[in-house]
């Protein structure tokens, strides 16, 4: 008999698994507690791998000698805490997945940045011509990239609930953003236990390693005077008093790596804003240290094109920048929204509050922000907090409306900033949803504003 190896939720990274470990021989089991999308299933049905949804059959997965579990499970869960009485280990997709993986991994994690600095990395690596793929909290899941065949490199974004599940997993290259709080329900509202997770990244790095990290983040900072470090730390900062080898002067990144320095404009990139120096400093670091040149790294900061959803810029209407921020879900990414603008702002916030806590950036606010409208089925704690900081606010729960009513309120000069602080769940399916129906409803706006004038 093949060891049996069960995996529970039969999203990508269930799927992948499931097509990994079926390849390698095992005896596989998919069980999915939801319906399972249609695609993953067809995928599971020409794989001949069994697999059940709506339901965990405890006779099917507690008989398992490996459970791999989805990031979105938490340890709470029933079945996984069963599992665990049975001492069946349980790892994450990636851990699964590294157990079979040739190759080199540049692995990126932190609270925001994530996507955008992997998204950067791969492309600058790709540019450079290097056989290179991108894997984990972004496109494919690292398992079914795995099972496709092997590159020389893998750029990963790992997530903290990926890192939780990982005990062998060593990223090359590893590179930590910043650590602010975030899903602290899945960390029984202990800081420590969030900040354990993340640096569960350098746990089995050796001196040969490399991390990079943002040391003006102060639970950075501290947490690496704390611990025992083995991997070379290249530390990256923003102040321009650092001496970080890897720091901004006040107008240009400067890149002090191995035996070379040199510097780079953000005006030479296609990114905006002080979060964005910070992922630029810390993905030119990784690819250096992977032996992109730097006459290489300069092309390629010239065609990246970010994902959408990220201070994305949707349309001009009126010499009003119209802005989809909409993956700024919490208090940190939102400074860093803001602080990409001198001002004056249209900001549009609101949604399921994770739990914010808004004089972190009142401020900032007051500073920059003229009208604030509020989209999001309960905008209480929002009104609350801004009123008499910011000079006009709004609400409404109709995207058609948020756009004409932006429009409306601002001036030529003025940018609109969706930037929400908050999940879309309320009125949305999702981030993603939210940002699209904003940009649709901005540029229907633009198309009627022109035919308008013409
Ligand atoms: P993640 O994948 O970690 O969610 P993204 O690159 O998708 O990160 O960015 C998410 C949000 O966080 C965006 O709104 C973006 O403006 C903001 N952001 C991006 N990089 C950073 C950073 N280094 N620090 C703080 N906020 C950031």
């Amino acid at each position: 008999m093949n060891e049996r190896i069960a995996i529970l939720g039969a999203g990508e990274s269930g799927t992948g698994a499931a097509i990994l470990a079926k390849a390698k021989g095992y005896d596989v089991f998919v069980s999915d507690q939801s319906s399972i999308k249609d695609k993953y299933k067809a995928e599971l049905i020409s794989q001949d791998i069994p697999y059940e949804e709506g339901k965990h059959s405890e006779e099917k997965i507690l008989n398992a000698s490996l459970v791999i579990k989805s990031p979105g499970i938490p340890d709470k869960a029933e079945i996984i805490k069963k599992v665990r009485a049975k001492n069946i280990p349980v790892i994450d997709e990636i851990e699964f997945a590294f157990r079979f993986l040739n190759g080199k991994i540049i692995a990126i994690t932190g609270t925001n940045g994530k996507t955008t600095t992997t998204l950067l990395t791969y492309h600058l690596m790709k540019s450079a011509g290097f056989s290179v793929t991108l894997a984990g909290n972004v496109g494919e899941s690292l398992a079914r990239k795995v099972a496709n065949g092997n590159h020389d490199w893998y750029v990963i974004e790992i997530s903290s609930f990926q890192l939780d599940g990982t005990n062998t997993f060593r990223p090359n290259v590893g590179v930590l953003l910043n650590i602010t709080p975030d899903h602290l329900d899945r960390y029984d509202y202990q800081m420590q236990n969030y900040i354990n997770s993340k640096f569960r990244l350098i746990h089995n790095m050796k001196s040969n390693n490399d991390l990079i990290c943002f040391v003006d983040d102060t639970i950075i900072a501290e947490e690496l005077k704390k611990k025992v470090i083995a991997p070379r730390v290249f530390q990256v900062s923003l102040n321009s008093n650092s001496t970080a080898p890897v720091h901004f002067t006040g107008k240009a990144m400067s890149f002090s790596l191995g035996t070379e320095s040199f510097e780079i404009t953000q005006s030479d990139t296609t990114l905006k804003g002080p979060h964005n120096i910070i992922n630029t400093m810390s993905a030119v670091s990784a690819v250096y240290i992977a032996g992109v040149s730097v006459a290489t790294i300069r092309e390629g900061l010239k065609t990246f094109k970010n994902a959408p959803h990220r201070l994305e810029s949707v349309a001009m209407i009126n010499a009003v920048e119209f802005v989809n921020d909409s993956k700024a879900t919490n208090i940190d990414s939102v400074v860093y929204g803001l602080g990409s603008y001198s001002g004056p702002l249209i900001w549009i916030a609101g949604g399921v509050d994770k739990g914010n806590d808004y004089t972190l950036i009142e401020a900032q606010v007051r500073e920059k922000v003229r009208v604030l409208i509020c989209l999001g089925k309960d905008n209480e704690k929002l009104r609350n907090a801004f009123r008499g900081v910011v000079p006009e606010i709004y609400e409404t729960q109709s995207i058609t409306e948020l756009a004409q009513l932006a429009l409306k309120v601002s001036k030529s000069g003025d940018v609109v900033l969706l930037s929400p602080a908050c999940a879309s769940f309320d009125l949305f399916k999702n981030y993603e949803d939210r940002g699209d129906q904003f940009r649709e409803a901005v540029l229907e706006l633009k198309r009627e504003t022109e035919k308008a004038t013409r």
